[in-house]
């Protein structure tokens, strides 16, 4: 690893020297050797013993700097002043061959300063589900953290019993969260504001200008995900804003799930449970995200105050305009449509109010629309049937013919997606010591787009099968 730690280089007070805590007996569950070679990490070093004591906290590698960060955030909706990383270490900022940097984080590495009652720790299944779903996430074209490795410690962590340690090597772009930003302002901490603020335009949006500039490009940016989100059935689960990245990134998949049955009431966290972030309500969580950091950012404004406010104020406002544009150009792709009629909102409207009545799957119907037929996911096929005619007549009114659209539709409607109780099957083998699911998994999910057709993992879930609560 080749180290160049400017977040260590911040005010001592923006973060805790931190190392990771050494575990019993660190053993190796995956090293994603794609991402690995992206990076410019040799794969054969890091599956090494010495390798993966460093992936398991066990060793620090030269030049790291290990911290945790310090952030605050609103979880559903309540004011937290300190949270910050109380189960993650960031080891240093590797620069790859390409000159990409990439925060190289271990999660579930131990206590830090920030655990309050916390373990510091992970258990398997967390580790493994993030590990699975962030890939998958990548696979699907949505910026997201990438998951480098996962080990297991050998230790026991206690949740509902004894379950076994993991840690995972979490890499990404950057780590800084709408919550980053919120400690120091809560702190009028205006020193701190102003470092983050370049950090995160160097890192993510060179092209912005200051703090009204970055707002903008992080309202854009989050509008765009949550819009990808949508298009994939995806429930992120915890939109707290310690969860929202600046960086527009898939970050925390804790209790997330892509959805089997479409409806857009759909939640699957375990702690979410007046349903805030619920399938449907997920814009609207992303825009008050964007809106805390926008008080954050007013102080920086170079304005008088009435000024700075209303700028800052169009910047999130503009988010709304940014966010329809984006749904409505993924589910015209999905529908195999590449110019924009009047009418399209509706009959991509239509479509979904019809699964939602006919516990349609999500992906299966619109991948069955790619690839000749959807009647079998719906109770009614006649719902289908009728809505199709309506389909293809705006198809021909663009010029194209229904298999021209449906090679379109097969790029962006995936085959498979990381269903609930495939991830939950997988980590249950793994528990037992059989990995083989887990693997298997990954390497479909790996080219989500072009899945042979017979493929088991395209299935939902049978009735006992099904998922309806997942838990972090
Ligand atoms: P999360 O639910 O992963 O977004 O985490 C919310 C906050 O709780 C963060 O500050 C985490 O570092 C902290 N946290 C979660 N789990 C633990 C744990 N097992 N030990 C210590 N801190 C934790
Ligand atoms: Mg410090
Ligand atoms: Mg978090």
């Amino acid at each position: 690893m080749r180290f160049d730690n400017s977040y260590a280089r911040l005010p001592e007070r923006m973060f805790a020297r931190q190392d990771p805590v050494p575990v019993a007996s660190p053993g190796l569950i995956a090293l994603n050797t794609a991402l690995a070679a992206e990076m410019g990490l040799e794969s054969a070093a890091m599956s090494s013993p010495q390798g993966i004591a460093i992936l398991a906290g066990n060793r620090i590698p030269d030049g790291a700097a290990p911290l945790a960060q310090a952030y605050a955030g609103h979880q559903f909706g309540n004011w937290v002043p300190r949270l910050g990383d109380g189960r993650a270490v960031l080891l240093g900022e590797h620069i790859a061959p390409d000159g990409r940097r990439w925060d190289i984080q271990l999660k579930g590495s131990g206590r830090t300063p920030f655990s309050r009652m916390g373990d510091g720790r992970a258990w398997m299944g967390p580790v493994l589900r993030e590990y699975i779903v962030s890939e998958a996430m990548h696979a699907l074209g949505v910026p997201t953290t990438r998951a480098l490795a996962a080990v297991t410690t050998g230790e026991p962590v206690y949740r509902e019993g004894a379950m076994p340690g993991a840690v995972l090597t979490r890499v990404a772009s950057s780590h800084l969260r709408v919550g980053t930003f919120q400690f120091f302002a809560a702190r009028q901490d205006i020193e701190a504001l102003r470092l983050l603020t370049d950090m995160a335009i160097a890192r993510h949006y060179p092209a912005a200008e200051g703090p009204l500039g970055l707002l903008h490009a992080v309202t854009q940016a989050q509008a765009d995900l949550v819009a990808q989100w949508m298009a994939l059935g995806f429930i992120h689960g915890v939109m707290n804003t310690d969860n929202a990245h600046v960086g527009g990134l898939t970050i925390d998949c804790g209790p997330c799930a892509f959805m089997d049955a479409y409806h857009p009431d759909r939640v699957f966290s375990s702690i979410d449970q007046t349903g805030r972030y619920a399938y449907g309500n997920q814009p609207q969580i992303a825009v008050w995200n964007v809106a805390q950091l926008a008080s954050c950012l007013l102080p920086l404004i170079d304005a008088d105050e009435g000024a700075a406010v209303e700028a800052a104020t169009a910047a999130v406002h503009a988010y709304t305009g940014h966010y329809q544009r984006a749904w409505l150009a993924r589910f015209r792709a999905k529908l195999g449509l590449v110019s924009g009629r009047d009418g399209d909102q509706m009959l991509v409207e239509t479509l979904l109010d019809r699964m939602a009545r006919q516990g349609a799957d999500f992906t299966r119907t619109f991948r069955g629309l790619a690839e000749g037929g959807a009647t079998s996911e719906f109770s009614d096929p006649e719902a289908l049937t009728t809505w199709q005619a309506d389909w293809q007549a705006r198809l021909s009114a663009e010029g194209r013919t229904l298999a021209e659209a449906r090679a379109i539709m097969r790029t962006v409607n995936p085959a498979v997606i990381p269903r609930n109780h495939r991830i939950e099957a997988a980590i249950a083998a793994a528990v037992a010591g059989d990995h083989t699911p887990f693997h298997r998994l990954n390497t479909v999910l790996a080219t989500p787009f072009d899945a042979d057709p017979d493929e088991p993992l395209r299935e939902g879930p049978a009735p006992a099968e099904i998922v309806h609560r997942t838990f972090c």
